[in-house]
């Protein structure tokens, strides 16, 4: 269809501004599958054939990027990421791969000698779990290294972080301090903190950490931006922005440097505030986008705060935390039924398959009163979800928007919080997909890497970070390469109602793409996360590679 169109127009066609030529175009369109060259006029991509066939399109100004024959995909859509932060840890103290507590503490003491005077250390992303001991860091083992400089370092998930004696004092926390709903203040024997806080403790050392400045934030954006182009991530969603990270975007947007699609999903218990000027799902441009509310319905598996039905394994009588927005569910359910009455978007996280399990009946709930029309809810994670729930995400039509590289992570550990027939459901991709469930894939950087390529080695081999699963974790919810990279295209689009616009290489939508190293369809599966991004395209301009 598309040639015999431009073979009839060969002689008034305006010419390309961009062509990609001697590619392996794999367009994510199951219409065209395959081509091997693509035009673009501005920002959107006009035709797609033969290299003979684009080479019609070309005319004196028309910039033309040989491919040399190497893959060309869809720019990756990253559904669930935490940008403005992803960007500022770039240039904190980097905790993940610290293996022992020695090296904990030396990298957060040349962080201390490297920062201005009175900045707090923040970030880190700190495993305890890649420790000889396994055992959470306490105050004791970093007060000695950090004297009056105050830190409050999170763990890689998010849901919990270590202050030292410093930053407790100025929260003014002491053994007096008593605990939160929802939240842990770890103690010893004695009933001193230790240091670590978890979930809704944390903001007790939070709110006296002075918030970000406008340029602090800029330069985060930026340096997120960057990276992104460098990993071929073309468009985010933006869970639990604070408002000043969509001011950050909207003064990029002026200045034409937004490099990366935003689509922005504040949290829920702030819907009024984009109900109240009339913003919908969706609403604003294709480089800058709000109209959907973020939730949270309870915490992570890694710090046992996902909410259970049964209790964790390796801690009995623990079935994990409901979230604060969550106490009671009826508050919640009450928030989004009005958010959803607003035509806002609704994405909760939820992880236990009981927090899912509520999430569910909420959706059925607001689906029982204002009906089916399209509102592509989303569950934010849906990690281990309970098998009678599989057939509900898809009469609810529920959007399952999951991070495969948590798999091949969490998978290390995993089946000591829940036992082996537990897991059998968890991140279960394969089961959502044979439910009929659209299925959208993202990282939650800066919990995991941003790197998309990671996600799809992760969700076609399931195998292990520790090497002790090369044939793949629960094997039977692998899915195949065109699966994982839909999922990651089309898939996400569709979860922040584009994929009208873009998750395809398809004429009329954004020219948004991305050439790989090497062909995701040629090399054995255990090599896909050596592949490396060489151009990145977006809106029909290189942002990253030879330009
Ligand atoms: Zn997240």
């Amino acid at each position: 269809m598309v040639m015999a169109a431009v073979a009839a127009n060969a002689e008034s066609k305006p010419s390309a501004t961009l062509i990609v030529t001697n590619a392996a175009v794999y367009t994510v369109d199951k219409q065209h599958p395959k081509a091997e060259a693509v035009a673009v006029i501005g920002d959107r991509i006009v035709a797609l054939g033969s290299r003979a066939d684009i080479d019609l399109w070309r005319g004196p100004k028309t910039k033309v990027i040989d491919a040399g024959g190497k893959l060309l995909l869809p720019g990756f859509n990253d559904a669930h990421v935490h940008f403005i932060q992803g960007g500022a840890q770039l240039e904190q103290v980097q905790l993940t791969d610290a293996s022992t507590p020695e090296e904990f503490v030396k990298r957060i003491a040349a962080q201390v000698t490297k920062a201005p005077k009175g900045e707090w250390i923040l970030g880190g992303r700190w495993d305890e779990t890649k420790w000889p001991k396994q055992e959470l860091p306490t105050k004791d083992l970093v007060d000695p290294a950090t004297g009056n400089t105050p830190i409050f370092v999170e763990r890689y998930d998010g849901h919990e972080a270590l202050a030292n004696s410093a930053a407790m004092k100025l929260a003014g926390i002491d053994a007096a301090t008593p605990d939160v709903p929802g939240g842990v203040i770890v103690r010893d024997a004695s009933g001193n903190p230790t240091g670590v806080f978890k979930d809704a403790a944390m903001p007790l050392i939070y709110k006296v950490i002075p918030p970000m400045t406008a340029e602090q934030r800029l330069r985060a954006a930026r340096a997120a931006m960057k990276h992104a182009a460098s990993v071929g991530v073309t468009s985010v969603q933006h869970m639990n922005p604070e408002f000043a990270d969509v001011s950050a975007y909207s003064e990029l947007f002026e200045k034409d440097e937004l490099i990366t699609r935003i689509y922005a999903a504040p949290m829920e218990t702030e819907w009024r505030d984009q109900a109240k000027v009339g913003i919908r799902r969706a609403w604003g441009s294709s480089y800058l986008r709000l109209g959907a509310v973020k939730g949270y319905a309870d915490g992570s598996l890694g710090s046992r705060t996902a909410y259970m039905f049964e209790p964790f394994t390796d801690d009995p009588g623990n079935r994990g935390l409901l979230s604060d927005e969550m106490h009671p569910a009826s508050a919640m359910r009450d928030r989004l039924m009005q958010a959803d009455a607003a035509g806002l978007q609704l994405r909760v996280h939820a992880i236990g398959d009981r927090g899912i399990s509520m999430i569910l009946d909420i959706f059925a709930d607001i689906e029982k009163e204002h009906g089916y029309h399209d509102q592509r809810f989303a569950i934010e994670h849906a990690q281990h979800t309970a098998q009678k729930d599989f057939e509900r995400f898809a009469k609810l039509h529920v959007v399952a928007s999951m991070q495969p590289y948590h798999a091949i992570d969490d998978g290390r550990w995993a089946e000591a919080r829940l036992g082996h027939d537990r897991t059998r459901y968890s991140y279960a991709w394969r089961s959502f997909l044979d439910h009929g469930v659209a299925l959208a894939f993202g990282s939650d950087w800066p919990v995991a890497p941003l790197d998309p390529i990671l996600g799809v080695y992760a969700a076609v081999t399931r195998a292990t970070l520790d090497g002790k699963n090369p044939g793949g974790w629960i094997p039977e919810e692998k899915i195949t390469l065109p699966e994982a990279i839909h999922a990651y295209t089309l898939g996400a689009a569709f979860a922040e109602f584009q994929e009208k616009e873009k998750g395809s290489i398809t004429p009329g939508k954004l020219a948004d793409m991305v050439i790989l190293s090497d062909n995701l369809f040629d090399i054995k599966p255990e090599a896909i996360r050596n592949v490396k991004v060489k151009t990145t395209i977006v809106g029909g301009k290189v942002v990253y590679g030879d330009r």
